[in-house]
This record gives C-alpha cells, sequence and structure tokens, in this order.
C-alpha cells in the first residue's frame, strides 16, 4: 500500500542548467529524459503537476545586457530560452506517456498554448502536466518570480525547487565539509542571510501568500517521489 502523497497540486521549479548534463550548455537530451521521469514518478501518485523551467543554459538576460545589449530584449530572449527548455520537457514527458500542455506568458500560438488561468487549471484536473513557459511575459524578472506567481496561481500546495543539493545550508556544502542543513527555516532567515534559495522577489512573493517551498536534490533518483512519500532530506521554506 502506498501511503497517500503529501500534497494534491505542486509546482516543481529547476533552473534551465538541470537540463544541460555536463555539456556546460544547451540541452542534454539523456538528462532532460531523467528528470522527465522523475516527474512523471510523481505524476504516477495521482499529484497534479505544474512545472517552470529556467532558461539560463541557453540565454540569460543580464548577461546578454552585460554584454552591451539592451536590456528588455536581453530579457526577451531569456523568456524564449525557457519555451525551448519546455518544449524539449514536454516532449520528453509525452514520450513517456505523459500527457502535457507548454502554456506561455508570451503569445506564439503555433508553438504553445497561450496562458489563461482557467484553462490551465482545467488541464491539471485532467492529470495533464501543464509547463509555465516565458517566465512572467515581463523583463526585469526571473523564472523563480514567475514559478512562485503560476504557483498562487494554480493554487498550488507547495513550491518544488529541484536544486543539487537535498536542501538550504548555512554554508555551500560543495566547499566546506562542515556545511549545515536546515531541515526548516522561514522566509524571512532566507532573505536575511542571503540563502540564495530563490531571488529576493521570489521568496517575498511567497511569504506573502504563505506559500511553502521545498528544496531537494534532483540528483538523487527517486528523491522528488520520495518527499512526496514522506521520505528523504530537504528543506522547507515557510
Ligand atoms: N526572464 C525574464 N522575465 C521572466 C522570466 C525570465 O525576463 O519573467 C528572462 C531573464 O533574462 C532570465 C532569463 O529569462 O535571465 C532566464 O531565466 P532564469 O535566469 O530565471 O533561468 P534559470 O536561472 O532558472 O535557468
Amino acid at each position: 500500500n502506498q501511503p497517500a502523497p503529501a500534497y494534491k497540486r505542486v509546482l516543481l521549479k529547476i533552473s534551465g542548467e538541470a537540463l544541460m548534463g555536463d555539456q556546460g550548455y544547451g540541452l542534454h537530451p539523456p538528462t532532460v529524459e531523467r528528470i522527465a521521469r522523475e516527474v512523471k514518478s510523481v505524476h504516477d501518485l495521482g499529484v497534479e503537476i505544474c512545472m517552470v523551467i529556467g532558461g539560463g543554459n541557453i540565454f540569460r538576460g543580464l548577461q546578454g545586457s552585460a554584454q552591451g545589449m539592451e536590456r528588455t530584449t536581453a530579457d526577451y530572449m531569456g523568456m524564449l530560452a525557457t519555451v525551448m527548455n519546455a518544449l524539449a520537457m514536454q516532449s520528453a514527458l509525452e514520450g513517456l506517456g505523459v500527457f502535457c500542455r507548454v502554456i506561455t506568458a508570451i503569445r506564439m500560438d503555433e508553438v504553445a498554448e497561450p496562458y489563461i488561468r482557467r484553462r490551465a487549471v482545467r488541464h491539471l484536473e485532467k492529470k495533464r502536466v501543464c509547463i509555465f513557459a516565458a517566465g512572467t511575459g515581463n523583463p526585469y524578472f526571473t523564472t523563480d518570480t514567475a514559478a512562485t506567481l503560476r504557483a498562487n496561481e494554480m493554487a498550488c500546495e507547495v513550491i518544488f525547487k529541484g536544486t543539487k543539493v537535498d536542501g538550504v545550508y548555512d554554508k555551500d556544502p560543495v566547499r566546506y565539509g562542515d556545511a549545515r542543513r536546515y531541515d526548516d527555516i522561514t522566509y524571512d532567515d532566507v532573505l536575511r542571510d542571503n540563502l540564495g534559495v530563490m531571488d529576493a522577489s521570489a521568496i517575498a512573493l511567497a511569504r506573502d501568500n504563505n506559500l511553502p517551498i521545498i528544496v531537494f536534490s534532483l540528483d538523487e533518483p527517486g528523491g522528488f517521489r520520495g518527499i512526496l512519500a514522506g521520505e528523504g532530506t530537504y528543506t522547507i521554506v515557510h
């Protein structure tokens, strides 16, 4: 007998870099497929899943503007990069038999659906994974903020932030052997100590709407599903 999943509707946020494998840039299809399998394993529990994927593996607006590009143009390029990542994830999920919709904050009807809140909710109710792409549709934001925005709009109970490590530490656990992981931590502590869970506007938006954030390792096979089944290590920001 499976334990009941702790949440009925969740949003999974991953960075674009999670999709590039060891390549250092772009998309690595086997890595995309591996993550799609993790998503499917949670979908198989009957959990309704939203996803937001960053674009940093392809383009970041800040990098472009640092090299002389006009900032808003560079940010639109970053938003378009998230659409490519979303399409790759959609393809991988569909390959595993999981029905899935890419929903964009910037209209491109030939490529994906435009964002219409009630329609997206309906997809979730029909157990389709919804991948929200093109961020918030506005420059000067990040996909972390987009994730918090969509999680609120879709009435998700929690954001799962997939990272390389199994939670939030008081210092970089890769560099410091004595780094300590928090089991739970408040939004204000994360903001005050600049703990780099998500950017400050995303954390503030989550705090103001009482939306918990679970930081967990996406590299741990079965980790995402395990947490929903009440196992594994992670940090909850609340
Ligand atoms: N972006 C934006 N508005 C948004 C979301 C994203 O302008 O609402 C742009 C911004 O330039 C950002 C890029 O898209 O650098 C890629 O997103 P992000 O940096 O959040 O990706 P991640 O770091 O999660 O891979």
